[in-house]
């Protein structure tokens, strides 16, 4: 009768033991590294859309997390098109509304937005906030600067806050302007403003109704 063994089978294949090298590259990519002399990927700050907050993302990801309130940031830029039944936009990207394009109740956050269509809704743009055409505003706008080019007439049903503001066309409406607001030849303003600083070249005009 042949002695009974007790000797445990080992078969690596199923005991869950890596070969040394595949373990020791599994510990190295799962382990803080303290090692700064390592090339960095490159960096950007962003501001979050939801909380107001500043995370640092890689530079080149079309999308992120906020470090803070862990909201889904998208950063990819957005075209508005005739047709688009798109209302809400939210982006750290930029936002363009294609020539044709009319929409009300437009709500949009981004950095900087180039309007070339008929559109109305909110807009707060940390970037840049330019209107090519004519058009009536509802909601309010926020803009780090405020453009209205020319031949264009902008009318603000709620009003604008705005860093600074380049008129080259008409704006008609509230306005609170944090520097400069310039009008330029050609253009005009028209309404309740609160500006640090007007400038009005020859040929522009200037019609405060009345101050805050
Ligand atoms: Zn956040």
């Amino acid at each position: 009768m042949p002695g009974f063994r007790t000797e445990p089978l080992i078969v690596s294949a199923v005991s869950g033991l890596l070969p040394e090298g595949e373990r020791e590259r599994r510990v190295a990519l799962t382990s803080f590294q303290a090692d700064t002399s390592r090339a960095q990927v490159p960096k950007r700050e962003v501001v979050c859309y939801e909380c107001g907050q500043v995370s640092e993302v890689p530079s080149a990801a079309l999308s992120a997390n906020c470090l803070h309130c862990h909201a889904h940031l998208n950063m990819a830029n957005v075209e508005i098109r005739p047709g688009s039944r798109r209302l809400t936009v939210r982006t750290l990207g930029d936002v363009t509304v294609a020539a044709g394009t009319v929409l009300s109740n437009l709500s949009v956050v981004c950095r900087n937005m180039e309007v070339n269509g008929r559109v109305s809704g909110t807009f707060r743009c940390t970037g840049r906030l330019n209107f090519n055409v004519s058009t009536r505003v509802e909601g309010s706008i926020s803009a780090g600067k405020l453009v209205v080019d020319k031949g264009a007439e902008v009318e603000l049903v709620v009003g604008a806050v705005a860093e600074e503001a380049d008129l080259y066309g008409q704006l008609k409406g509230r306005l609170q302007c944090k520097g400069l607001l310039h009008v330029y030849r050609g253009g005009g303003y028209e309404g309740i403003c609160k500006a640090a600083d007007v400038m009005v070249d020859p040929g522009g005009r200037y019609d405060e109704q009345s101050r805050f």
